[in-house]
């Protein structure tokens, strides 16, 4: 007989080859092709495709080895995200494939235990509501909105127990597992050695392992990051996605660029099981969803144990001449360490400073490659200090006299979380706040410290012990963490979360400072979060919209209507890049004119990126607007399509559009 196969990096869908053996979809074989032997996948017996210079199958290498709903979880994956089967396989599938004798044995199931507290009336009313999907056995999806420090986490706790009493399986999905050390330690306390944490940390022969381990069913709860929704999982009843909002479920730098919340609905819905995501700052996307009824919504409105929200004071700062950390938040500073709580401070931007200037001609210093400012990082030796290129990496020299005019003597501008380190660690010598001079209150966390392996968890632990008194950082303090120590969180400038011409950034900018202020008041005290902004009338409306994301929601859907834009209709990005610049237009050109072609759909572009050019490559780009009925496959062209010297990208509901 004939069959189709399915071969992971590849840019089709599949190939035809015929057998004497008895294949069926979903067998892991071995095929020839172009001088080579490669893995494939089974994805249909029987085939009628008539192929001159047919080959054979080589060997059969595993029955069954992905189940029929995964197999067509990634058919459809190809079709909606414009990718070729091999293309899903590649991320779908380990790096390797590992032959079944190399697998490590385990004992299967260990007994659990639950020391649960008691739920509140909010989570109790959640978990029943999920608890009823799960006994029926058919698909649901929930949208559990819950404040931040509401106990998201308990009711998820609670329906996987339910799961597993009914001998079936649950997949959590977080943004990343090394920051959120204490989801997974509540799901370890509870469930033990059942669980298995897809790390980052985990060696390529480990993680083949664990993904057998698991497709085996030796494991009854499977923790991990985005990739983590492809894994078979026998007896599947569940998939929760935390934060759902987070941006890290996106993949952005292959094909497909799939979103793993929506492909783990989908995978829910094709296995037909329930699935929870979770989020205090809701995509505006997935909170729609519940107005037409394709998620159900579960609120969780209050804080445990009733605990208020933080109060918030917006810091004018147009007016001060200290700038960095005005006087009310050092002031602030100083009563909170004075009462022996925790402070978190956060600046969305890393390094010493963001450019280096001279004062006599106006020259910056700038990447050679992107064109666009260099980032001065101070280190403690002088000549280790650099300027770095935050896009393509690029480091550079230091000189103090300009390059330009050789006259004046170049000057920093501007702060990152370095400088700003620098500055509280002055202000605590200054006020005699801190004990002893080798060891600092102040921990920073942003990409620059957690470089080293092993350096993220040393950090967290010392803020958590309460040696350090302060965590100054980047967007890295405002994922889940839960001290409770913390009553003060100052934002140091709230005008740069972001700076991207993107129709999101309205709803970035509420989720970073909901997120980031919902890490003050969670223990026992009160918390405060002070703001300091150059626009305080802009953050007095989304301050008052941070207690109340239905209010924030109502206005950004109008805007988005207005717009015409997600959830209204659907995106489709399409990028080229290439080192000839002329070349990447014509090409954009050459595309734009196909797709206007196709009718039905609003073209928009060619357009520069917003980083048009990134090391040696131009970046162009397209949008395409569909109605969401729009039928995809007169898309599906583009799958197979290779401009000339040049490399072609599609993102279907891209997150950042420029
Ligand atoms: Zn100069
Ligand atoms: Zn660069």
């Amino acid at each position: 007989m004939k069959v189709d196969v399915a071969i992971p990096r590849t840019k089709f869908d599949f190939l035809t080859y015929f057998t004497e053996e008895n294949l069926a979809s979903g067998d892991l074989i071995m095929v020839p092709i172009r001088n080579k032997v490669k893995y494939g996948i089974v994805i249909n017996k029987n085939s009628q495709r008539e192929v001159a210079g047919i080959k054979k199958v080589q060997e059969l290498v595993e029955k069954n080895f992905i189940p029929d709903n995964l197999l067509r979880l990634y058919k459809w994956m190809a079709e909606y995200y414009l990718a070729s089967l091999g293309e899903v396989l590649r991320l779908a599938l380990p790096s390797k494939i590992l032959r079944k004798y190399e697998m490590v044995e385990r004992q299967v199931r260990a007994p659990l235990l639950a020391k649960a507290p008691k739920p509140n009336y909010q989570q109790g009313i959640a978990i029943s509501k999920i608890s009823g999907a799960l006994q029926a056995n058919r698909y649901a999806a929930f949208l559990l909105y819950g404040i931040t420090g509401s106990g998201k986490t308990e009711v998820y706790l609670r329906c996987v127990e339910k799961v597993l009493r009914t001998d079936g399986r649950a997949l959590v999905l977080v943004p990343e597992i090394s920051m959120t050390p204490l989801l997974f330690e509540r799901f370890e306390e509870r469930f033990h050695d059942d669980v298995a944490t897809i790390h980052s940390t985990l060696t390529d022969k480990e993680r083949r392992r664990l993904w057998y381990a698991i497709k085996e069913g030796k494991y009854s709860v499977v923790i991990g990051p985005r990739s983590t929704v492809f894994i078979p999982i026998p007896d599947l009843k569940i998939i929760i996605v935390d934060e759902e909002h987070d941006q890290s479920y996106k993949e952005h730098t292959r094909m497909p660029h799939y979103n793993a919340r929506d492909v783990a609905v989908t995978r829910s819905k094709l296995e037909n099981i329930v699935a929870v995501l979770g989020s205090a700052t809701p995509q505006i996307e997935s909170y729609h969803n519940t107005e037409i009824g394709k998620y159900e919504l579960l609120d969780l409105k209050e804080r445990i144990d009733a605990r208020p929200l933080p109060e918030i004071e917006i810091i004018d700062i147009r007016q001060e001449t200290k700038p960095y950390i005005s006087p009310k938040m050092e002031a602030q500073i100083e009563t909170t360490l004075k009462n022996n709580e925790q402070i978190i401070i956060f600046l969305n931007r890393r390094g010493f400073a963001p450019s280096l200037i001279c004062p006599h001609c106006g020259y910056t210093a700038k990447c050679p490659f992107c064109n666009l400012p260099l980032v001065y990082h101070k280190s403690e030796k002088k000549e280790k200090s650099s300027l770095s290129c935050h896009i393509c990496s690029h480091q550079a020299r230091i000189r103090s006299i300009c390059p330009k005019c050789g006259r004046g003597t170049l000057l920093y501008r501007g702060a990152g979380t370095q400088r700003i380190e620098e500055l509280l660690n002055k202000i605590l010598r200054e006020k005699e706040l801190t004990t002893s001079k080798e060891e600092s209150l102040v921990v920073r966390l942003d990409r620059d410290s957690v470089r080293r392996k092993g350096r993220l968890q040393t950090i967290l632990k010392t803020f958590e012990q309460g040696k350090a008194k302060i965590l100054l950082g980047t967007q890295l303090v405002t994922k889940g963490f839960d001290f409770h120590d913390v009553t003060l969180v100052g934002i140091v400038n709230a005008d740069i979360i972001l700076h991207l011409p993107d129709f999101r950034s309205g709803e970035r900018t509420f989720q970073v400072l909901t997120q980031v202020a919902g890490r003050s008041g969670r223990g026992k005290k009160a918390g405060k979060v002070l703001v300091q902004t150059y626009h305080p009338e802009q953050y007095s409306t989304i301050f008052g919209q941070l207690q109340d994301y239905a209010r924030f929601y109502e206005q950004e859907l109008q805007v988005r209507k207005e717009l015409d834009f997600p959830p209204f209709t659907r995106l489709i990005l399409i990028r080229l890049k290439g080192e000839d610049e002329e070349n990447v237009w014509g090409e954009a050109k050459k595309i734009y004119r196909m797709l206007n072609e196709l009718g039905k759909a609003e073209i928009f572009g060619p357009n520069r990126s917003f980083y048009y050019k990134i090391r040696k490559d131009y970046r162009v780009f397209i949008i395409i607007k569909v109605r969401k009925d729009y039928p995809h496959r007169k898309l599906r062209f583009l799958t197979n399509y290779k401009p000339t010297k040049c490399s072609i990208e599609i993102d279907v509901d891209p997150l950042d559009v420029f």
